[in-house]
């Protein structure tokens, strides 16, 4: 899978906005049982984008992990894509059809092998899809959490926005990410709309406000995602995407 780089857009640093943002809605907001110590959900079917892996990666090498690196090299092999992307999922439930069936969620989940004594060895760099995770009571191994519905909607969003910076590179499980692995990869898929019920449309819009606003590298975060959109369908050469600008 060839995918093409944006070379002029400062991906990485919209990414960071984006996990920046989201931490301060967790501490303003919200209300959980989560604790350290607390690893329901660190399962391996946590799903990120390669935008994602390359933080994480360098967050391991930073940490002198390479044995967690090489862990997923392993594993990596016994993984295989997922059936659709976030946004994917999200397009479908836009245009009401169902999307394709999930094979992967069929399997029990195992313990993600991030985890270590009930801690994740690269919580600074944790993916989004594990930052959001939380539970208004304490979840079972194996049980779910319970959330209030408003928080799937300014979680899911995020997660939507997130993909779409990370337009270029591949999506999919923690070890075939960090792997590299392409096979086991669905290439990252732009913004299709947001996902939100009529009740929550005004409130997400304006607690959006702050996201798209965010100053990144002299511009704002949303005209940097209209950027990523417009590069994404010039079907030019990638090797020379965002050069011109
Ligand atoms: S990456 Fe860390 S926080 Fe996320 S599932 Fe794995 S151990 Fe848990």
């Amino acid at each position: 899978m060839l995918l093409p780089k944006f070379h002029a857009i400062p991906q990485k640093e919209l990414l960071a906005a984006i996990y920046d943002i989201q931490a301060g809605i967790d501490q303003d907001d919200r209300d959980t049982a989560c604790q350290a110590g607390c690893f329901a959900c660190c399962t391996d079917q946590v799903y990120l984008t390669g935008l994602e892996g390359e933080l994480l990666r360098a967050e391991l090498a930073r940490l002198g992990r390479e044995d967690l690196l090489a862990k997923a090299g392993e594993l990596a092999p016994q993984t295989t894509a997922p059936s659709y992307t976030f946004n994917q999922l999200a397009q479908c439930c836009l245009e009401q059809r169902e999307p394709p069936a999930d094979q992967e969620n069929q399997a029990l989940p195992k313990a993600c092998f991030l985890l270590e004594g009930g801690l994740c060895a690269a919580y600074e760099a944790r993916p989004l899809a594990c930052r959001v995770m939380a539970s208004q009571s304490r979840c079972a191994p194996g049980g779910e959490a319970e959330g209030d519905p408003w928080w799937f909607t300014l979680d899911s969003a995020l997660m939507q926005i997130a993909e779409h910076v990370a337009m270029g590179s591949g999506y999919g499980s923690l070890a075939a990410v960090l792997a590299g692995d392409q096979t086991a990869l669905l290439p990252c898929q732009p913004l299709p709309g947001l996902l939100a019920p009529p009740e929550h449309q005004d409130r997400l819009e304006k607690e959006l406000l702050p996201l798209f606003a965010r100053k990144v590298d002299g511009q704002h975060l949303g005209r940097w995602m209209d950027r990523i959109r417009q590069e994404s369908q010039t079907g030019r050469d990638p090797a020379n995407i965002g050069k011109t600008r």
